[in-house]
């Protein structure tokens, strides 16, 4: 990682704290997508068509086999390349549910493409329920409820076992006691949790799992969605590729990125874990105390809680979410309202909000996410900045911008 980190600090950089939406390409990678240099149609019978098909496939094979899936036996799991996260969980939503409309639930801790899949099959007829969370922020619990009382009806559940906003965890487990019925889907979007915990596909109750390099070193554009080998998918784009079940031509360099950035993940995970960690925990105590030292008071959201190592989600009461992460851009720290992809909603994070904390937290609660790449030092200059930003708001009186209640 230290060609990574000497990038990010040069020539007065950003200092970027939103991994949790992008992460920059670790140059391994891109040495190894260069290497590969898999440029021809994986469909074309031509030996270079034949040399793509190969690279696909080992890709395929390895990611595979990181996350547990079967490769061998009478039922092989399968892995179908996407565009990305969001394309993998409509994938496993929409596509494994079937014309019977039954029961789809999911949570507040769900990314949105999660939940207008399943409001697509609440528009389809289905029954919405959505799972309340419980005080540790997880819905694995009411999931497992609703599935044991649910006998005889189609379930679809959503689940994500680590939120994206918060960081905090929601482990699977209630779900292992429900009897492996045909009748109960269980998709999982483990974009936040691949890097960053061992997930074996095989030993949980699964249907589905959702993932995209771009969270962990790898390139953005793919995305994978493994799927049970039992269970039919239908398609969301018709084509012969990907065995019928997603047309359009693979891009075999990024799965090859792909496959190299999990493996760089899995390796590096514990030392990851314990460095981001100690990251995530000084940025937690120093961003409280600074804002602190100008008045401002804090809650740090899910302290207390299981959470993953690489996000934290801070509310600095009084100061305007967007404003906040507005003035830290100006400052030259990239922080995050959200996920990336509802950054422009003014809506507070559904994530937060749904976990019935004083109102004033959702409205001014700000991301900020790491990666291993991160050092010490930058996070120091951060902290330098943001202090800055806090002197900034309460001399403009900015920090009395919301709701204070
Ligand atoms: N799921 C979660 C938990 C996410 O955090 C994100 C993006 O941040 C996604 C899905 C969507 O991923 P993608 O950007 O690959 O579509």
């Amino acid at each position: 990682m230290a060609a990574l980190s000497l990038a990010a600090k040069s020539s007065g950089e950003p200092i970027y704290l939103d991994h949790a939406a992008a992460t920059p390409l670790d140059p391994r990678v891109e040495a190894a997508m260069h290497a590969a240099a898999a440029f021809a149609n994986p469909s074309s019978p031509h030996a270079a068509g034949r040399r793509a098909r190969a690279l696909l496939e080992d890709a395929r094979e390895r990611i595979l086999t990181l996350v547990g899936g079967r490769t061998s036996g009478a039922i092989r799991d399968q892995l179908v390349f996407t565009s990305g996260a969001t394309e993998a969980n409509r994938l496993g939503v929409l596509g494994t549910a079937g014309r019977h409309a039954g029961i789809v639930a999911s949570s507040a801790r769900d990314h949105g493409s999660l939940v207008t899949a399943a409001a697509r099959l609440v528009a389809a007829g289905w029954q919405g329920v959505p799972l309340p969370l419980d005080t540790r922020g997880g819905a694995c619990i009411a999931a497992g409820r609703l599935a044991a009382t649910s006998r005889g009806r189609v379930v679809v559940l959503c689940l994500t076992p680590l939120c994206g906003q918060t960081g905090i965890r929601d482990s699977l487990e209630p779900l292992a006691a429900i009897s492996p019925a045909t009748t109960l889907l269980v998709h999982a979007d483990a974009t936040q949790a691949i890097a960053w915990e061992s997930i074996s596909f095989r030993d949980l109750p699964l249907t589905s799992l959702a993932f995209a390099p771009c969270k962990f070193g790898g390139p953005r554009g793919i995305g994978a969605l493994v799927l049970r080998g039992d269970v039919p998918l239908e398609p969301l784009a018709d084509g012969p590729q990907e065995r019928g079940l997603r047309g359009g031509t693979e891009p075999v360099a990024l799965a090859v990125g792909f496959a190299t950035a999990l493996e760089l993940a899995v390796a590096g995970r514990s030392e990851a874990s314990r460095h981001v960690t100690l990251l995530r925990d000084a940025f937690e105590r120093n961003v409280v105390a600074a804002a602190g030292r100008h008045g401002i008071d804090s809650y740090v959201v899910g302290q207390g809680a299981d959470r993953g190592p690489h996000i934290t989600t801070i509310a600095f009461r009084g100061c305007d979410r967007q404003a906040m992460v507005m003035a830290a851009d100006l400052a030259g720290i990239c922080l995050a309202t959200g996920t990336a992809c509802a950054s422009g909603s003014s809506e507070p994070s559904a994530a937060v909000a749904a976990l019935g904390l004083p109102s004033w937290v959702p409205a001014a609660a700000v991301r900020a996410s790491f990666a291993a790449s991160i050092t010490s030092a930058e996070v120091d200059l951060a902290m330098v900045k943001l202090d800055g930003v806090f002197r900034g708001f309460v001399a403009g009186g900015l920090h009395r911008s919301i709701d204070t209640q």
